[in-house]
Parts: C-alpha cells; structure tokens; sequence
C-alpha cells in the first residue's frame, strides 16, 4: 500500500502536507499545482495572512483550503475553528465540494450554510460541532445573531470573492461577523478586483499579508473573447444564429436582469434547445436542479443572471454568450470566467449595442487591452435595426463607432503587449459600479 501511495505521488508533495490530505488530492485528481496554489500555500502554512487577487478558474479554493485543513489536523478540538464567507449559494457549495473532496480521508466536519432553505437542518448539524463553516454572511451572521453559531474559536477566517461581497451589499454583515471573531486568527482574503471598500476591508482585517497577484482582472490567455456589435432588436436571432453555428453543448447565455433570463430561456426551450435560466426569483430547489441539469448535460444552455452564476464551476463549458453587458466592468471578467477554467479553453461573446460604449472604454480600460470586434459568419444584420444607420454599409454587419478586428492575429487572443495594465487600473474603485445591493 505505501509502495503504491508513493507511486502516486504529486507536485503537491513539495508542500508537505499532511497525509490524509495529500491521498484526497491525489483521488480529486491533482498532480500539478496552480500557480497561485504555489503561491499561496507555503504562506498559508505558515499561519499568514494572505492576500489574493485571482480571478475565479484559477485554482483558489484548493490554494486557501489547503493549508486551512493542513492547520486544522494539527489539533482535534471540535467546534468552528474556521470560516469561510462567500458571496453566493452555489459558490459557497461549489468551495463545501472542493473541502469535502480534499478533506475526504480526514475527521473534520463541514457545514454549509446559505438563506433560502430552513435553518433548522442547518442548527441540527451545528450540535455535531463542525470544524468548518462554509456560508454566505447573511446567513452565517442569522445563525450568530440566534447564538446557535459561535465563533469565539476561529483560527481562519476566509473572506471569499471579496469585490463581490460588497457588490452584493454584504458588507456591514460581514463587520458584523468580524466583531464576533477573535483577534488572533489567520485571515485570508480573496478578490477578483480591489475597489476602494475592498482595499479599505483589507486593511483593516489583514495583519502584514502575503500578497498573490498573479491574475489580473484580464480574461485567461485561454479564452478567446471579442465584441460583437448588434442591434438590441437582433440580439435574440444572433444568439440564435451562434448557437447554431457553434452547435453550443454546454453554454452559459448571461442577460441582465432575472425576468429576461427567465424569458429567453423559455423562448429558447420553444425553439428546440435544451435551455434552463438560473435566476434570482427561483426556489433553492428550482437553482439545485437547474444546476445539477446543466453538469450533467441534460440542459445545453444555461441562461443565468450575474448574482446567480458568479462563481459557478461548470466543467467543459465552452461558450459564454453575453446577451447584454455586464453593469459594471469588472463583472465581465467573472463571466467570461466561466469557461477556460482551468486552463482549459473557450469563447466568449459579448454582443453590445451602440448604447454599450461607455461600458466598451471602462471595460478597455480595466483589463488593459482592446477587446476586438468581430462579427458573426453568415448572420444576416438587419438595416432597420444597426446601431448606427448613418455609418451604413450592408452585408457586413452594424459598424456604428465599433472598429472592427478580423485579421487573423485578432482571434481574440491577448497578446502580451497588448495588456499595459497597471495595479493603478484596477484598483480604480467602483468605475460604473450599481448601487449595492443586499441579496441572501
Ligand atoms: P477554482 O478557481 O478554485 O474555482 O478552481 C477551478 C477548478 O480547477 C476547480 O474545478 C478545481 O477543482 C480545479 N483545480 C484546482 N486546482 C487544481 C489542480 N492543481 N489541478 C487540477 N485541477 C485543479
């Protein structure tokens, strides 16, 4: 048996982790770390703060629940010794997964805990005193403020997709938790971006952090990302068209709001396609199953809003469409995170509307590069509805102020010296940001 452990071993054995640990990596199939796993475990390990600007995709979760569960095994008392707050239900389920399969050949508990189902199966597994608490805040902070959860023993505190937490207007709960915390503990942070309130948060809450920069807010290398001009009335038969033309197995279509991702998804199921929205006013169970369809491939199409896809793991998707832009710039590059997840690759496009160009600079501007247009083989723009009527020219789709890009290099990939960003870039707080918004 250990002959054979020893066959198995993995680049994760620089790290030295515990035993136990180091057979779940092994079964979730890890052999090489990511770069911010190399970063940010040996620090972890040491009992550091840490600081993460990593978009999602890149292997974070892995990088922050390594050396939580590592420190965990070093001691057996019970009860939450470690917390990790995260924006969304799915996220938060999606991090419950990723513990569950590292920490499987290990003693500890978790317990995850999101609003919009009872609480009562959620105080039940309390009494187990779970080691590791996995939560939204709104929820997290129900269950403190009830006294039924206490976190008078957290030894590490993980603030996950910080930016986004305070997109979603979860700030003054998670004050509130911190309040609850004691001071000597292990904080690691995670963001995408660092707006002003995030910065100020890290601040406040990091002791000499170490700091892991390693992806801007810059789409991955593996997606190959460009605009598409269009009229607003044409978006519907473009998706169409993309859909068609791709013969998309596995996509996510991102609308604005949650009546138009509920809508075109029934639009679309009538047009034959195998489409599910994911969306803000569906039950838990309605989210769980559309969900669990969309992974195991009973669904071709996802249509989700921002707040209920941000986050989300799906293996294998390939196409991200976004229907409408996102409301702020940085929320793009969560989207089009969805697919080149780890390392794998994927298209996205980003069908915008003359209306969209402030949002084209802003975006521009975050990322550091010029997105390129495109337009779409074969798609038949209609001249009643082109963005620009008086920049006119047929057959080749709308032109409006959008400077078109086809050359065979504008593939959309990024090309290094195109990107020019400075940390200056994306800490600029709040460019376009929407009013914060509480959702549980
Ligand atoms: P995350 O950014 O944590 O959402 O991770 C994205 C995906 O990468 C998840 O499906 C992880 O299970 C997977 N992953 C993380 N680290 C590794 C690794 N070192 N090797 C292979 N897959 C990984």
């Amino acid at each position: 048996m250990s002959a054979s452990v020893s066959l198995e071993s993995t680049e994760f054995d620089r790290f030295g982790l515990n035993v136990a640990l180091a057979r779940g990596i092994r079964e979730a199939g890890f052999e090489t770390p990511r770069p911010i796993q190399i970063e940010t475990i040996p620090a972890g390990l040491d009992g550091r703060d840490v600081l993460g600007l990593a978009q999602t995709g890149t292997g974070k979760t892995a990088a922050f629940a390594l050396p939580l569960l590592d420190r965990l095994l070093e001691t057996s008392r019970k009860g939450c010794r470690a917390l990790v707050l995260a924006p969304t239900r799915e996220l938060a389920t999606q991090i419950s997964a990723e513990i569950r399969l590292l920490s499987k050949y290990t003693r500890l508990k978790m317990l995850t805990v999101y609003g919009g189902v009872s609480m009562r199966s959620q105080i039940n597994v309390l009494r187990n005193r779970p080691e590791i608490i996995v939560g939204c805040p709104g929820r997290v902070l129900d269950l403190l403020q009830q006294g039924v959860l206490r976190l008078g023993q957290v030894e590490t505190l993980v603030l996950d997709e910080a930016d986004h937490m305070f997109d979603m207007g979860f700030l003054p709960d998670i004050r509130k938790i911190l309040a609850a915390l004691p001071d000597r503990r292990q904080n690691l942070l995670f963001s995408a971006t660092m707006p002003r309130e995030i910065r100020k948060l890290a601040n406040e809450v990091l002791t000499n952090p170490h700091v892991v920069e390693l992806q801007d807010t810059a789409p991955a290398e593996t997606i190959d990302h460009a605009l598409y001009p269009v009229g607003e009335k044409q978006k519907r038969d473009l998706l169409e068209h993309v859909l068609k033309l791709d013969e998309c197995n596995s996509a996510i279509v991102f609308t604005r709001t949650k009546h138009r991702a509920r809508r075109l998804a029934d639009d679309l199921k009538k047009s034959g396609h195998r489409a599910v929205s994911l969306q803000g006013n569906m039950s838990q169970a309605q989210r769980d199953r559309a969900m669990r369809g969309f992974r195991g491939r009973s669904f071709d199409v996802l249509v989700a809003t921002d707040v209920a896809a941000r986050g989300i793991d799906v293996k294998d998707v390939y196409h991200v469409i976004n229907l409408d832009v996102t409301y702020t710039p940085e929320a793009f590059s969560h989207r089009i995170g969805r697919t080149g997840r780890s390392e794998k690759s994927g298209v996205a496009y980003t069908f915008v509307t003359h209306c969209d160009k402030g949002w084209v600079r802003s975006t521009e501007r975050m990322i550091g590069e010029e997105i390129p247009r495109r337009n779409v083989e074969g798609f038949d723009f209609d001249v009643r509805d082109r963005p620009e009527p008086r920049s006119g020219g047929r057959g080749n789709g709308p032109r409006g102020n959008y400077r078109r890009n086809s050359s065979p290099q504008s593939n959309g990939r990024r090309s290094s010296e195109g990107r020019g960003r400075s940390g200056e870039s994306r800490g600029r707080p709040s460019e376009g940001r929407g009013r914060p918004r509480r959702s549980r």
